[in-house]
């Protein structure tokens, strides 16, 4: 299938599981949360699940996180048009509580669809759920993030490339130096010259007025991580 012909496929997908009714998310979501960006990407994120915002505007990182995102992107030469952003669950979880197996379970086909239509070069995973979930493997984010993995997932050759979350990374300076490292290695992962901007915009530095409502300390996978995004939240950092 040509490109244009696979992107016409996603966007019938996203109508079709725009009605999805597979786990009780259904019932407690304002709307499915898709996917968005470019439907031909070399390069795919995919995070964890829709949060406030996400189930408000219907796209995949609206909030804090997604900016983050957006400055790690614009750090490499890369922008929005030059990626695909899914979620391993496409409904929120009612108080952005952890995704539940069963939940998992119900939504992965439309992961691996959107692969499969996108067929992107690297699918880098954000966090535990993705990675454990697109790598079959229980290894936590801490101890494989930034090491890349050829694999086959919906039928197309990628490399999985694991990092951490950016709503962890957001209050932990050791996480977000670490992401940004590996982000450094996502163009030559894709085959692609490294063109910088000549002046690397600042990564964003959150507000507490701005905080977007998700339990950071949730996506902090060992105690030691969890107390530091705790601490933060102690000294009212957000
Ligand atoms: N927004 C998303 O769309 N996904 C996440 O994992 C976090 C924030």
């Amino acid at each position: 299938m040509d490109a244009a012909n696979r992107a016409s496929a996603l966007s019938t997908y996203a109508v079709e599981a725009a009605g999805c009714v597979r786990c009780p998310l259904s019932e407690t979501r304002t709307q499915v949360v898709f996917g968005s960006g470019n439907p031909d990407a070399n390069l795919m994120f995919v995070g964890e699940a829709p949060g406030f915002h996400e189930d408000q505007g219907g796209l995949p990182f609206a909030g804090q996180a997604g900016e983050l995102l957006g400055r790690l992107l614009e750090g490499i030469g890369f922008d929005e048009g030059d990626v695909y952003l899914a979620n391993v669950l496409k409904c929120r979880p009612p108080q952005n509580r952890d995704p539940l197996e069963t939940e998992i379970t119900a939504c992965e086909p439309h992961l691996f669809r959107q692969i499969e239509l996108v067929r992107p070069l690297v699918v880098a995973t954000l966090g535990n759920f993705a990675t454990k979930l697109l790598s079959g493997r229980s290894f936590g984010i801490t101890r494989v993030h930034g090491q890349e993995q050829p694999l086959e997932l919906g039928g197309t050759n990628v490399l999985l490339y694991p990092l951490y979350h950016p709503a962890a990374a957001l209050y932990t300076p050791s996480m977000l130096q670490a992401l940004e490292d590996d982000f450094s290695r996502l163009p030559g992962l894709l085959g692609r010259e490294t063109s910088l901007p000549q002046h690397s915009p600042p990564l964003f530095v959150p507000q507490p007025e701005h905080r977007e409502p998700v339990d950071d300390a949730k996506l902090a996978e060992s105690p030691a991580e969890a107390a530091v995004a705790a601490g933060a939240a102690q000294l009212g950092l957000f």
